[in-house]
């Protein structure tokens, strides 16, 4: 078989897809053997894993495109994509995939996970809707919460669990006022986390909470010790909690946990580690410190870019910024407070 080269664009990109530190750290990487078939169609594509000492993000520098995504999930865990991984990974039987979805096990496992987390802050009666984004068939969605409509929104299109309404249409996603977001094992396979991250941070309201769970996976630090090239499977991300303080470093989220908590073996990836993190996006009224800005500005005519509305504005504009360090600033000097923006300084009486 002829083997075909391909050098993406995106091995060119500098700073960390994340945070937009430039200073990054990169090691010999390869897409596992059931990747390059499934999804490059046997092509050879070039990766190397980049790592980022800000916020702690592994990543591989290729990041796969729409059709390439499409052909790796499309029929996941179905029955030609567990016999196509079989070739490749001896381990990946039948009854090893069903488990992954479909079994108790697992369904208590990752109930457990998130109640350990969410029953700290949440109360199950104040969530009337659910939307587990990315959730399968919204068997995950935690029975506890009996008085709340449940929503799942996942590409696959598999038939819903009973009680769970599947919702496709962006429009009905974006309408809807969603009391509890959730987003369990998602965003270390999607190529833009960031993007996605942005959008579910548009469905929250104010008061509304968004669950993120991920695997905490540090293989790849063993492989980089040993001056081995890196294996790349369908997890294309590695997230530490770093990295999340950073992508919701804004004063409009709250973080009211983010931690590593422990679990058993139960997708393969060799993860017993979890990243649990809880955001709530608060009332305004609840940042005196901006509040107090925003009424300081009031009379001048950059007063559009202050607000909350200049968090998005500005994420859409500079998205691999750090907000709070690098485009909204605020510093003391001497009797006046400097409050800079895009590059723009506005001076304040204290
Ligand atoms: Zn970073």
């Amino acid at each position: 078989m002829q083997v075909k080269y391909i050098f993406k664009m995106e091995n060119l990109m500098s700073g960390c897809i994340m945070c937009g530190n430039e200073d990054l750290e990169r090691f010999p990487a390869e897409f596992v053997p059931f990747l390059q078939e499934r999804m490059f169609q046997n092509k050879k594509v070039e990766t190397f894993l980049c790592h980022c000492p800000t916020c702690g993000f592994y990543y591989s520098s290729v990041r796969p495109s729409d059709e390439e995504m499409s052909r790796l999930y499309n029929g996941y865990r179905g029955e030609a994509y567990q016999k196509q991984r079989q070739k490749f990974e001896s381990n990946y039987t039948e009854a090893f995939n069903h488990a992954l979805g479909f079994s108790e096990e697992n369904e208590i496992l990752r109930n457990s996970i998130m109640l350990g987390c969410v029953k700290k802050y949440i109360s199950p009666s104040c969530i009337k809707t659910i939307l587990d984004y990315g959730g399968d068939s919204g068997q995950y969605i935690p029975r506890i919460f009996k008085k709340a409509e449940k929503f799942v929104y996942d590409v696959s299109g598999v038939k819903t669990v009973r009680g769970v309404k599947s919702v496709s249409d962006e429009r009905v996603l974006k309408n809807c006022s969603w009391d509890l977001i959730m987003c369990c094992h998602v965003l270390e396979h999607v190529s833009y986390p960031l993007d996605l991250i942005e959008k579910l941070k548009s469905l929250m309201h104010h008061g509304s909470f968004l669950y993120i769970e991920l695997p905490y996976e540090d293989y790849m630090e063993d492989f980089i010790k040993q001056g081995l090239p890196v294996p790349i499977h369908e997890h294309i991300n590695a997230f530490r909690k770093e990295t999340l303080e950073q992508a919701f470093g804004s004063d409009e989220f709250f973080i009211l946990e983010n931690e590593y908590v422990s679990g058993f073996d139960t997708d393969g990836s060799a993860c017993s580690k979890y990243l649990r993190c809880l955001v709530k996006k608060a009332d305004p009224t609840e940042f005196p410190e901006l509040e107090k800005m925003k009424s300081a500005c009031k009379n001048l005519s950059d007063t559009a870019v202050l607000g909350y509305n200049v968090v998005d504005k500005i994420t859409a504009l500079r998205k691999r910024q750090t907000l709070k360090e690098k485009i909204f600033s605020v510093k003391k000097v001497k009797k006046h407070r400097v409050i800079e923006i895009l590059g723009i300084k506005m001076k304040f009486n204290v």
